[in-house]
């Protein structure tokens, strides 16, 4: 038998414990919850594995099963579970670092929610699943002993939860693990069984497997007739009962359970498909977006099972990226147990569930729609959201009911539909204009037409816009329509009323054309201007200059876009560039101040100009003349 060896706890373990037994002072008894999960995942993981080693589970799967025994007179309280195990390796790497993911789960969101509120607030801690460790909330010492299965060694593992632990060779029947807590003095009320009877009902309802209390059966007379394991939970999974059946705590301890969120979620789906295929799920939104929602290779999906056995996390065959926010359970009647991920690629099966599972997560996303929270909602997950309009236009129906956005005429965002019902009866397009930012947008040159004519424009300001906006062409019958297009007409916009002044500037903006032939394609009169002199636009199908900027910044190489530039020729500069154009077509200064403008276009739009130097000294020079000018008279 191995020697009894000395670890040392990790150093954030230690910190751990620390936390733990020093803030959750008025939550102990989640520490039964704990581990009731932990032996229950011990279970799954198990019956996973013996999916492919069927030599694992010796007798019926229905043996399974976590039990918990009180000894009085030790001041004791044992669970036991018939589960994986661990080798001895396991036990120091689980039970003796955080390299596991409960721990630092924890650790992180404590962090997190230490920046939101000040200090260790004992009552926040409180409602983190603080896994293993929690047992020394109302241990002073904690034992396991545990047989990896498949294998004959037995360990066990001891510590007061101070700096070290003992693991020695130790005992056991069958594989499995017992977790057994040496009560604290004032701790000794976990001895009772209604306690424990409370507390199982309560966290630990829902867990599959049976979770039993050794009894004393009882004659009438009082006497003893042995012992007898009572069933505590009715572990039906939560998903396969009928919605009205749930209690919204019972939603949200199961949603705790899944996650390790200690923040009840926005919302939740509940459903049961019957038909060619049967499946079962459960779906969330967690009030806050995970830290790696925008990383390339975000994890995402729900949790497999098929016929309540536990099969994956993060199934993301069955959930697309763009609802990578969704978290939640689906139970499969109709998938194979040993189904793997290249099976789901490309089974029948997986298509229809993941069918129905965005089906069913629009619907929960339509119900938050409803309510105050929806907000909360858009601005953490409206930009992964709008990822769908794109990859997957067959649910655009339901999406466009579901995208805001920004808008000239509301101040927080609009929905589409809103936004139609404002529309004067005249204006047949729905307008937007995509920029970098609000303000920009709102007070760029590009608008002037349309807010004459008292039209609204929705403000698109998400890099995703460009893209997902490209595949809606038209709501409601309305075409979208961008206010920077090269093409746009804004219906019934008020003629240039001297038409005259047209041909005058003809011969102006061949010259405009000549001395900006770098920087633009071409130089028009504009229709849309009406308190500007000139604007930049964009070609067909071109970018607009932010997009053009954020991708030069990944690719040099891509070559910079020629926009259009275009011209109010009723703008007093304009006709005063034309008059002094007419006087003499060589003069230098024309030169200066056409660059000048094209300059202001730029940054009127927000866009960066190519020289701030050359702009900063042309400026200067027409203010030093303008400013003598003021003087003289
Ligand atoms: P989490 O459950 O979130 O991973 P815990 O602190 O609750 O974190 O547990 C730490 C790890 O210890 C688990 O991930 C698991 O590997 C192991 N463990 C705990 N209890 C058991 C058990 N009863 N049987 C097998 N392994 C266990
Ligand atoms: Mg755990």
């Amino acid at each position: 038998m191995t020697e009894a060896k000395t670890h040392r706890f990790e150093a954030e373990v230690s910190q751990v414990l620390h936390l733990v037994i020093n803030s959750l002072y008025s939550n102990k008894e989640i520490f039964l919850r704990e581990l009731i999960s932990n032996a229950s995942d011990a279970l799954d993981k198990l019956r996973f594995r013996a999916v492919t080693s069927p030599e694992l589970i010796e007798g019926e799967d229905a043996d399974l099963r976590v039990r918990i025994e009180i000894d009085a007179e030790a001041g004791t309280l044992t669970l036991s579970d018939n589960g994986v195990g661990m080798t001895e390796e396991e036990l120091v790497e689980n039970l003796g670092t955080v390299a596991h993911s409960g721990t630092q789960a924890f650790l992180s969101k404590l962090a997190e929610a230490k920046k939101e509120s000040s200090g260790d607030d004992p009552q926040l801690i409180g409602q983190f699943g603080v896994g293993f460790y929690s047992a020394f909330l109302v241990a002073d010492r904690v034992t396991v002993t545990t047989r990896s299965a498949g294998s004959r060694d037995a360990f066990r593992w001891m510590s007061d939860g101070k700096e070290t632990f003992i693991i020695e060779g130790a005992r056991r029947l069958e594989q499995g693990t017992d977790v057994t807590l040496h009560l604290k003095d004032d701790q000794k009320e976990y001895l009772e069984e209604y306690r424990i009877r409370g507390l199982v009902q309560r966290y630990s309802d829902y867990i599959h497997a049976p979770v039993e209390l050794r009894v004393e059966k009882k004659d009438d007379e009082g006497g003893s007739q042995g012992w007898a394991y009572e069933r505590l939970n009715q572990g039906t999974a939560l998903w396969r009962k009928n919605a009205h059946d749930v209690s919204d705590d019972q939603y949200a301890e199961f949603y705790k359970h899944l996650t390790h969120d200690w923040q009840p979620p926005l919302v939740h789906q509940h459903f049961k498909i019957e038909g060619t295929q049967e499946f079962s799920g459960l779906l969330f939104i967690p009030q806050k977006p995970p830290a790696d929602l925008f990383m390339p290779d975000a994890q995402h999906g729900v949790r497999l099972y098929v016929k309540r056995v536990f099969i994956m996390d993060d199934c993301d065959e069955v959930l697309p990226k763009w609802l990578r926010f969704v978290r939640g359970v689906v139970d499969s009647e109709d998938l194979p147990l040993n189904v793997s991920r290249e099976i789901l690629q490309d089974s029948r099966v997986s298509r229809t569930i993941r069918n129905q599972v965005v089906k069913q997560a629009l619907t929960m996303i339509g119900k938050l729609e409803k309510s105050d929270d929806y907000a909360t909602f858009w601005s953490a997950y409206g930009a992964v959201l709008k990822e769908g309009l794109h990859f997957e236009p067959e649910h655009k129906e339901k999406l466009l009911k579901l995208v805001r956005y920004e808008s000239t005429k509301v101040e927080g965002l609009t929905s589409l539909s809103d936004y139609v019902e404002r529309m004067p009866e005249e204006q047949d397009a729905i307008y937007y204009a995509l920029g970098a930012a609000r303000d920009i947008l709102e007070h760029g040159p590009h608008l002037e037409a349309l807010r004459e004519r008292g039209f609204e424009v929705l403000l698109m300001t998400d890099p995703i816009d460009q893209w997902s906006v490209g595949s809606l062409n038209e709501y409601q019958n309305k075409k979208l329509v961008s206010a920077m297009d090269a093409d746009l007409t804004v219906p019934n916009a008020s003629e240039a009323e001297d038409s005259g002044s047209e041909e005058k500037i003809a011969e102006l903006l061949n010259r405009f054309s000549d001395i900006l032939r770098e920087h633009v394609s071409e130089v028009r009169i504009s229709k849309r201007l009406t308190s500007s002199p000139t604007c930049l636009v964009m070609p067909q199908g071109g970018l607009p200059p932010y997009l053009e900027r954020l991708m030069r910044l990944q690719n040099e190489q891509l070559p910079a876009q020629k926009r259009i530039l275009e011209v109010n020729p009723n703008h007093p500069l304009i006709a005063s560039l034309s008059k002094l154009y007419q006087q003499d077509p060589k003069d230098e200064a024309l030169t200066n101040w056409v660059e000048l403008v094209y300059d202001q276009a730029l940054l009127a739009e927000g866009s960066p100009i190519e020289s701030p130097a050359v702009f900063a000294e042309r400026m200067t020079r027409l203010m030093t003349e303008a400013a003598q000018r003021h003087v003289n008279t």
